[in-house]
């Protein structure tokens, strides 16, 4: 095997050399790819719970402040959150017809009788 020529490791103040093609000593090149996964990971999170879902929710609620099962009932209550009527988990949508404002104890029940999400 031919030898690398190694350079001083590119992180301040690490006196190591290295021949690793981006100028990091192994310890430094584990630390920075622990960072990047960590700063993906947050990213894809945030793609696709946070803004999005949110804005939705945000956006539906204002739209229907009410709790729906109540107001099919005659009460006023207002809505604590957004319920999908069919879960995402069997393929159900964020699109509105897919969303229901519910008020906390109407959405209990409804997950009480076995609704998931
Ligand atoms: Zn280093
Ligand atoms: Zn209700
Ligand atoms: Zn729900």
């Amino acid at each position: 095997m031919p030898s690398k020529p190694k350079r001083p490791c590119r992180f301040p103040g690490c006196p190591k050399l290295t021949g690793n093609k981006d100028g990091y000593c192994d310890e430094h090149l584990r630390m920075r790819r622990k960072d990047y996964d960590r700063y993906m990971r947050g990213y894809v999170h945030h793609k696709r719970y946070g803004s999005h879902w949110g804005k939705i929710r945000a956006r539906y609620i204002r739209k229907e402040p009410l709790c729906e099962a109540c107001k099919a009932k005659g009460k006023i209550e207002l809505a604590a959150l957004v319920h999908h009527k069919k879960p995402l988990s069997e393929g159900g949508t964020n699109d509105e017809e897919n969303l229901m404002s519910l008020c906390v104890s109407c959405h209990e029940k409804i997950h009480r009788r076995g609704h998931d999400v």
